[in-house]
């Protein structure tokens, strides 16, 4: 068992009050936890009588963007010892924040400041996700499972396979069905996947009829025991498109092998246009458009995700009416020039391996050169419900309507997400983007996430906002919260915005205030 496991099997909500235990209301589990305990999830103690976060609160410094820490930690009742001047480029994450549950509390920081002239406020709380998952990209060519397959961790269920991508097969994975809609141990074994994917660390998936496939977001995948390293260039024909000049009067005719689309030079447009001859070969598949074919083999894990080793299998016989004669050249390569083969045909018309002629390395080569690395993408996707809502504004669809208005920009741990158009506030984020570690969980059981919500001042009282709690960066930085954590200082991602000047550009544009 896990230890995740275990924590949900010894932590029950039922379980009753001693004297010395004091109550978590941090989530709907409620822990009582005993001085000097942390309470099921790790994230609260009982610290003197007092329930405290024990995480610090992360505040990221963008003048610095290094990723290194500049300030060191600062414990509760301490003075802050960076500097306190407000350079504006300092920014509250919810990290360490706390919650607002249960749903009607304002959330435990509401932070103001002035960036360039505009008066701005964050509001951040840790989230919790009943109603989340990851889409997991994996940058292979290889069949790693049939469309809709699940997906298991430690044998149960967490996800599915769902549509390929160009060059990358997907995972869509978690889910309120699998948290909550299932078997207690699916709900830990989905839970403890999706904290560890989010976290960035590696998880072991097997699917049905497919492969096992080990996923960590920005690593290569490790798919059957065998780590990826190269994405496809293109489909086969796009490859036939790119390269079909290098082989122009090197060899008579080119195949890249490709599950999807296979192509053949001589047959392809591109392979017209530059005057290539017909060759009479023969592929056994399903012809799309002159020289472009479909299922040359089932799916796998051979060339170009096909199933095949030999690449001679996907030929019929060569038709000397069409131009296949004696010592006619073939090259065939997959779509990450990682398998190539050269053969000629003999006086029977068959074709013959020949060692590979030194002519042709070079474009074999810069396929290959061509291949971006392989990696494992984990997107993060949660749904921001009532207790986020409630804890922003006194009327929670205000800020729905403001996020989709795009008068309030929405960040995770610092990291810009993807609002989703249509209803609610369905966000979308890359977990590499977001400070290591930011993600928590529930044994509800949920996902725990940093959130904030930034927008003018006058916009946030104008929706309802809790303007009596607004505070400013220098007294947080000093006085903390009421879950009495430290507060930690470290240098931004350069690559997270912060102002986020083109949002504040459209809100002033819009006319508020
Ligand atoms: S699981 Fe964590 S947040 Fe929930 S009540 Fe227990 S200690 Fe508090």
């Amino acid at each position: 068992m896990s230890e995740l496991a275990e924590r949900f099997e010894t932590h029950d909500p039922g379980e009753k009050q001693v004297a010395e235990k004091i109550r978590c209301d941090a989530c709907p589990v409620m822990c009582y936890i005993s001085d000097g305990r942390t309470g099921a999830c790790d994230r609260y103690g009982n610290v003197g009588g007092r329930i405290v976060r024990m995480d610090p609160l992360t505040i990221l410094d963008h003048a610095a963007e290094t990723g290194a820490a500049v300030v060191p930690f600062v414990a509760e009742g301490e003075a802050w010892d960076g500097e306190l001047v407000n350079t504006g480029r300092r920014f509250v994450t919810a990290i360490g924040a706390g919650t607002t549950y249960p749903d009607y509390k304002p959330a435990p920081f509401i932070v103001s400041q002035q960036v360039e002239g505009v008066d701005l406020v964050t509001v951040v709380t840790e989230g919790i996700f009943s109603y989340c998952g990851v889409k997991v990209k994996i940058d292979t060519d290889r069949h790693i499972g049939p469309e809709t397959a699940t997906v298991r961790v430690a044998g149960e269920a967490i996800g599915h396979v769902t549509t390929g991508e160009y060059g990358s097969q997907m995972l869509s994975l978690g889910g309120v069905h699998h948290l909550t809609g299932g078997s207690k141990a699916e709900g830990r074994a989905t839970c403890d996947a999706l904290l560890n994917l989010c976290n960035r660390k590696p998880v072991e998936l097997t699917i049905d009829g497919g492969a096992t496939v080990i996923v960590e977001a920005g690593k290569p995948p490790v798919i059957d025991g065998k780590p990826e390293h190269r994405m496809r260039v293109g489909c086969g024909s796009a490859t036939i498109g790119m390269f079909a000049t290098q082989w122009r009067g090197l060899v008579d005719e080119v195949v890249v092998v490709d599950d999807h689309i296979t192509g053949v030079v001589s047959e392809h447009q591109a392979g017209k246009v530059l005057g290539w001859q017909d060759t009479g070969i023969k592929i056994i598949g399903r012809r799309s458009t002159p020289g472009r074919y479909f299922k040359v083999s089932e799916p796998g894990l051979g060339w170009g995700g096909t199933s095949i080793s030999d690449p001679l299998s996907i030929l019929g016989e060569w038709n000397a009416k069409k131009g296949a004669r004696p010592g006619l050249s073939l090259l065939m390569v997959s779509t990450t020039g990682e398998q190539f083969a050269y053969y000629e045909l003999d006086d029977q018309l068959k074709p013959v391996q020949k060692p590979f002629p030194e002519r042709l390395q070079k474009s074999v080569g810069l396929i290959e050169d061509n291949c971006e690395p392989a990696l494992c993408t984990v997107l993060f996707v949660g749904g921001a419900g009532g207790s986020l809502r409630a804890g922003v504004t006194e009327n929670p669809v205000n800020l729905t309507r403001s996020v989709q208005g795009l008068t309030t920009y929405v960040t995770v741990g610092g990291a810009p997400v993807y609002v989703w158009p249509g209803g609610g506030i369905t966000l979308m984020v890359d977990v590499v983007s977001v400070p290591e570690g930011a993600f928590g969980y529930v044994p509800t059981p949920a996902l725990v996430a940093p959130i904030e919500f930034t927008l003018r001042r006058d916009d946030y009282v104008r929706l309802g906002g809790y303007e009596a709690e607004i505070r400013s960066v220098e007294d947080i930085l000093a006085k903390g919260g009421e879950y009495l954590n430290p507060r930690r200082g470290t240098g931004a991602s350069a690559s997270n915005p912060w102002p986020p000047l083109a949002q504040l550009r459209r809100a002033a544009g819009n006319g508020a205030g």
